[in-house]
């Protein structure tokens, strides 16, 4: 019998993380929408999740140890939630990130204990992700890798989805609506879904910039939305996603639908206006009394230095 490594007791912490509420959110008299809070996750976003389930894979099969060291590339909240996951199971954690990330990442990264390296902003994520992937190699350090690491999207299979499905109505879902950066949660809430028997259609919220149609800007990735990007993903592979549909929604959309969730009292970022925008439209084409969830994946207190906050920051200052 195959023996797996017992885990370390600040482990049991593990019931912080998961088991979000799902609630019908509807907006402007638009269709219901089932949104899974992901933002009270106890670091602020989903990606608790991956770098629990991650992390606890590697330790069970002896790839990591107590005092071990942890290295991963990531401009986004997954280099925040395994900084807090390592300082719960006693992991020493190295941040590589590309230069321009906010100061509050890089405090919040460092007031957990993990250690931060910067790359020249002209490297980028790539170029952090090369750095990482050296470094780990040189130090033994185990690198999680959320981009190809299929355990990111077991997570939101064996988990995210079978929370939705407990707390449906009737159990049955339509379509799940989610934007790709690694693509786990697209690709694990799918297969969750579908492999418990849902005749589900999954959606792929992109960001586009531009606002004219037809302008050949129109239909331009957009970077304007954190954590969603483009071509990065070694998990989403849209040829095995039956009937996916790619559903293009303008940056300046997802934006100010995050701003009227705040002001309904869902404290999120971009990309929750993103998924809840295509969510929309999706439940339109699907007509009366189709089920389309989706997922709030972060925590707007992230984006205060952003966008995001312009409006208001103005709205503010005028008061003054
Ligand atoms: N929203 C935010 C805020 C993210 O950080 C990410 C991933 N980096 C996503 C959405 C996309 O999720 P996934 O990586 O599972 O595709």
């Amino acid at each position: 019998m195959k023996r797996h490594n017992a885990l370390p007791p600040a482990s049991r912490l593990v019931h912080l993380v998961g088991n979000t509420p799902l609630v019908p959110v509807r907006l402007d008299g638009g269709p219901e929408i089932w949104c899974k809070c992901e933002f009270l996750n106890p670091s602020g976003s989903t990606k608790d999740r991956i770098a629990r389930y991650m992390l606890e894979k590697a330790w069970r099969c002896g790839e990591i140890a107590a005092g071990g060291r942890v290295i991963e590339a990531s401009s986004g909240s997954t280099s925040i939630a395994l900084a807090l996951a390592c300082a719960q199971m006693g992991l020493r954690f190295t941040a590589v990130l590309p230069e321009g990330v906010s100061d509050e990442r890089v405090w919040i990264i460092k007031a957990y204990g993990g250690d931060v390296h910067i790359v020249p902003r002209a490297e980028g994520i790539v170029g952090a992700m090369r750095w990482a992937a050296d470094e780990a190699a040189r130090s033994g350090a185990f690198a999680p890798r959320q981009f190809e690491n299929p355990n990111n999207a077991e997570a939101h299979r064996l988990f995210t989805a079978a929370e939705i499905l407990q707390e449906i109505p009737h159990g049955v879902v339509d379509a799940v609506v989610s934007g790709v950066g690694t693509g786990g949660t697209l690709v694990g809430l799918f297969e969750g879904l579908d492999g418990a028997g849902c005749s589900v259609t999954p959606v792929h919220a992109r960001p586009v910039s531009g606002t004219i149609l037809g302008d050949a800007e129109c239909c331009a990735f957009s970077k304007r939305v954190p954590g969603v990007v483009e071509g990065m993903s070694h998990l989403f592979m849209p040829e095995r996603m039956a009937g996916l549909v790619t559903m293009d929604v303008p940056d300046e959309e997802a934006l100010s639908i995050t701003r009227k969730l705040i002001g309904r009292g869902f404290p999120v970022g971009p990309s929750s206006g993103l998924n809840f925008a295509a969510a929309v439209e999706m439940a339109r084409r699907l007509g009366d009394g189709a089920c389309v969830v989706t997922v709030f994946p972060d925590r707007m207190e992230r984006y205060f230095s952003t966008e995001l906050f312009t409006p208001i920051k103005s709205v503010a200052a005028a008061a003054v």
